[in-house]
């Protein structure tokens, strides 16, 4: 087993992992920015090496200083969490090639997965289907796109190839407004993902975000966790997430879990990955591929008594999972709240001291959070300051529960979304279950109307 792990990333998910390290007996090795000199991560970890300054390219983003701080502790692997440089495959590459193991699938799954027409052409040779679009990448002449677009049928979605976060996406509703469009999405998405490629996609009226959690060994073994219903999003954000899917046959569920098991099989993938679909009318689109592990993983984690992060770590170390598809059983309900440092309505972040943080407890509440009392959010990074999860035996009590956690958990000092958590907990149409992917959006405007 790796006798040190270092984990190149910050706040919760670094916190996360440093607790899977411990449970393992590793020693965990966490590099921060000089913004989290004071974090809860740099504390708990075994050892805490400061490598640049606040602005995450200098530090979170530094290649070259992460790999120089797993030489210098002489550490064995390298975790990335989510988001930073967890999906470059470039990053996962110097890693391998500098001796280390990346604990995440091969630079090849990550850069085809990146590329999100790769992405798709990929999927279309498995058995998955994907949301109806443009033959991958658009042209630059503008009447043939006209041509493609009006082929698909407005309204359209336009894509960034290299987008990611809910950024990089722009609705079309008709060709006039296309080009205009295009130009937009196309200089956006150089700037911001240094890739200036977009394709189309049927833009879908009402479904909902369905992604099936996979994980894989090396030695051939693919086994699905279920599935996570995202579909509570703002500006195509994750904002509350749930598993299992409200009023989805299971029958459907397994048929596309089994589907993704043999496209991971076909790909050689490795280690911890979730297949993004889009669900409407009984039929399931691919959208793209998450190469790492989720912001949401926690709900998997509770209806499958699964550690998908211990897991991660002992497939990197060559293990054989220790379970196949037939040992995972899903038992009750659970769901997790994104808690952010931002306004319930404005959405404009809100960092500063927190004077006071007073978590929930209870049966079947789990807190993944890196904040306590005196913390200082940095507005720097992400807003995300804790997640709230809540199991139950089934939906009506998680919901209850995790109502019940959001009323009694206290962050004072700065504004939070949990306002915005409870209204929509309360909400008849939510908790009724199987809302679409417009939903809270539409409810939103509805409020401040
Ligand atoms: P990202 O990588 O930025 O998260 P995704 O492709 O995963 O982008 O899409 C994010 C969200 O955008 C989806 O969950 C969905 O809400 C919306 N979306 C993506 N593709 C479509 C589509 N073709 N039609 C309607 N909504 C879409």
């Amino acid at each position: 087993m790796f006798k040190r792990i270092l984990i190149a990333n910050r706040g919760e998910i670094a916190l996360r992992i440093i607790r899977a390290c411990h449970e393992l007996g590793i020693e965990s090795v966490v590099i921060y920015s000089q913004a989290d000199k004071d974090a809860k991560f740099v504390q708990l970890a075994d050892r805490a090496l400061c490598i640049g300054p606040a602005n995450a390219t200098q530090s979170y983003l530094n290649m070259p200083a992460i790999i120089a701080a797993a030489e210098v502790t002489d550490s064995q692997a390298i975790h990335p969490g989510y988001g930073f440089l967890s999906e470059n495959g470039d990053f996962a590459e110097r890693v391998q090639k500098s001796g280390f193991v990346f604990i995440g699938p091969d630079p090849e799954s990550i850069r085809t997965m990146g590329d999100k027409v790769l992405a798709k052409k990929v999927m279309q040779k498995t058995a998955l289907s994907c949301v109806p679009g443009s033959e991958g990448e658009l042209p630059d002449d503008m009447e043939q796109v006209k041509k493609i677009a009006k082929n698909i049928g407005y309204p359209v979605l336009l894509k960034a190839v290299g987008g990611g976060g809910g950024r990089g996406m722009r609705l079309v509703h008709t060709e006039a407004a296309l080009a205009n469009a295009v130009l937009m999405t196309r200089s956006e998405a150089r700037a911001a993902f240094g890739n200036a490629g977009v394709y189309l996609e049927k833009y879908l009226q009402n479904p909902r975000h369905i992604e099936i959690q996979v994980i894989a060994d090396h030695h051939k073994n693919v086994v699905y966790l279920g599935e996570r219903d995202c579909s509570m999003q703002r500006r195509h954000q994750k904002v509350l997430e749930e598993s299992p899917a409200p009023n989805i046959p299971r029958r459907l569920i397994e048929k596309l879990g089994e589907k993704c098991v043999s496209s991971c099989k076909k790909l050689g993938y490795k280690n911890a990955g979730t297949f993004e679909f889009l669900y409407e009318k009984d039929e399931f689109y691919f959208i793209e591929m998450n190469t790492r592990v989720q912001v949401e993983h926690p709900v998997t984690e509770m209806v499958t008594g699964i550690d998908i992060v211990k897991t991660q770590i002992l497939i990197a170390n060559g293990q054989k999972l220790s379970f196949k598809q037939k040992d995972i059983q899903y038992r009750g309900h659970a769901i997790e709240c994104r808690i952010n440092a931002e306004d319930p309505y404005t959405f404009i972040p809100s960092p500063g001291r927190i004077n006071h943080w007073y978590p929930p407890g209870g049966p079947g509440i789990r807190v993944d959070s890196h904040i306590y009392t005196d913390y200082q959010v940095p507005s720097n990074y992400d807003s995300l300051l804790a997640k709230i999860i809540a199991y139950g035996e089934n939906r009506e009590v998680a919901l209850g529960r995790i109502y019940n956690a959001l009323r009694e958990t206290v962050i004072s000092g700065i504004k939070t979304n949990i306002p915005l958590h409870l209204a929509l907990l309360s909400d008849p149409g939510f908790v009724a279950g199987g809302k679409d992917i417009h939903y809270l959006e539409t409810w939103l405007q509805s409020k401040n109307h």
